[in-house]
């Protein structure tokens, strides 16, 4: 099998170097990862500008391609140019940080695997909570072992999941134990839209971005509610934004000029 890694937090970030050792397992690793962290840019892409590409070693190793773009770019430009090999499987992460419910569409790691996804290929993108001494070793073989899982007993053509991993899980993990795993959808809840205002040296005003405040708990179970409750989550995503049903509902309308 052919993997094709890739991630938004860049090149040289620890959750890559874990992944891409753990899938190895699996098949050959292709990396294709930006250069510089790109986490947040969602799916944009580089076409106003050349997308320079520059072959990285670790000492006389050949590891892979950093390429001074998106996470998308990556995996276009992996996919369709710098492999000479069809690619099976395309991972994305491990994220430093959560991509769940409506970051999910602000996240570069997602737009990675959604990039896959337009290639009908069996896409993955992988989150680890953040914590500055996150076991990405740890995280990479509940990954793994999951990408294992999903692509056993995947009966639909190739799809497109979204994998996080709470701190929780991984010391849970780390004792013996066995975390949780919970298919569940991406929360749809709104957060983190307060900003806190500064003023820099000249007097004028700039504003931070912060997390807060947190999604307000649903009923229903969600990537959210279920990481915060500790569990591993997997959400199947589809990068097909059309509303189905109000479509069915405009059928009747009249729409004239
Ligand atoms: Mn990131």
């Amino acid at each position: 099998m052919n993997i094709l890694l890739t991630n938004d937090d860049g090149i040289y970030a620890p959750g890559l170097a874990a992944l891409q050792k753990e899938l190895s397992r699996l098949g050959k690793v292709h990396l294709a990862a930006p250069a510089t962290e790109q986490s947040g840019v969602g799916h944009s892409i580089t076409f106003l500008e050349p997308l320079v590409c520059k072959q990285v070693f670790d000492k006389d190793v050949f590891r892979g391609y950093a390429v001074e773009g998106s996470p998308a770019d990556c995996v276009k430009l992996g996919i369709s140019v710098l492999f000479g090999t069809p690619i099976d499987l395309v991972v994305s992460g491990i994220n430093g940080g959560l991509n769940a419910g409506i970051n999910v569409l602000y996240s570069g790691t997602v737009a990675a695997a959604i990039e896959g996804a337009f290639f009908r290929l069996n896409s993955v993108a992988v989150s680890l909570e953040y914590d500055p001494h996150a076991d990405f070793e740890m995280a990479a073989r509940i990954a793994v072992r999951l990408i294992e899982q999903i692509l056993r007993q995947q009966t639909s053509p190739p799809q497109l999941y979204n994998i996080n991993i709470p701190s929780s899980a991984i010391k849970l993990a780390r004792s013996g134990g066995h975390p949780k795993v919970h298919c569940v959808p991406m929360g749809v809840e709104r957060y983190g839209e307060s900003y806190i205002r500064r003023q820099d040296p000249k007097g004028r005003d700039y504003y931070w971005a912060t997390n807060d405040p947190p999604p307000k708990r649903t009923e229903q179970p969600t990537d959210l509610t279920a990481l915060a409750d500790g569990h591993v989550t997997v959400t199947p995503l589809k990068f097909d934004l059309t509303d189905q049903s109000s479509l069915h509902e405009m059928r009747s309308w009249t729409m004239e000029l």
